[in-house]
Order: structure tokens, then C-alpha cells, then sequence
């Protein structure tokens, strides 16, 4: 079997993983991974969101809390103060 990038020959072991690239593409351009966050629906019982790294980095700077600031100044014009 032959990586799907450059055409060389794969590793026999990671073929046996499952894996479609040789090692020298996978660690010259690694697949971004996918990310979880946790977030709470009710006041007990969090569920895990799993998401592609541009929604990840979005979300996180969305529920970013600083201290005691509301999540809220994150998504208000001009953090929700008057101009
Ligand atoms: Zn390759």
C-alpha cells in the first residue's frame, strides 16, 4: 500500500494501524485534531462537544471567562459598555 500524499510506500506497521500516510508526510503536516469542550445544559449533567479545531478556537473564544467578567461582554458590541 502506498501513502496517499507522496506515493511511497507505507510502513507495514502503520498499515496495520490504519493509517493512509507514511511517517514522513504525517509528521510534516499533521491532521489538525479534533477538540471537545464541555458544556452545561442544566445545572448538573455537562455534556462533551466534540468539534473541528476552527469551531474549538471560536467556541473558546466565546466562553472565554476572565475573573468575575459575564461570558456575555464576549458577544455585546464593545464588550457591552457604552460608547
Ligand atoms: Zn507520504
Amino acid at each position: 500500500m502506498n501513502c496517499s500524499q507522496c506515493n511511497q510506500p507505507i510502513e507495514p506497521e502503520r498499515i496495520d494501524l490504519g493509517f493512509t500516510r507514511c511517517k514522513g508526510c504525517a509528521f510534516d503536516r499533521p491532521e489538525p485534531k479534533v477538540k471537545g469542550a464541555m458544556t452545561y445544559h442544566h445545572k448538573t449533567a455537562g455534556s462533551l462537544n466534540v468539534m473541528a479545531p476552527e469551531s474549538y478556537d471560536h467556541f473558546k473564544k466565546l466562553s472565554r471567562r476572565v475573573g468575575q467578567r459575564s461570558t456575555l461582554r464576549n458577544v455585546l458590541h464593545s464588550g457591552g459598555r457604552l460608547v
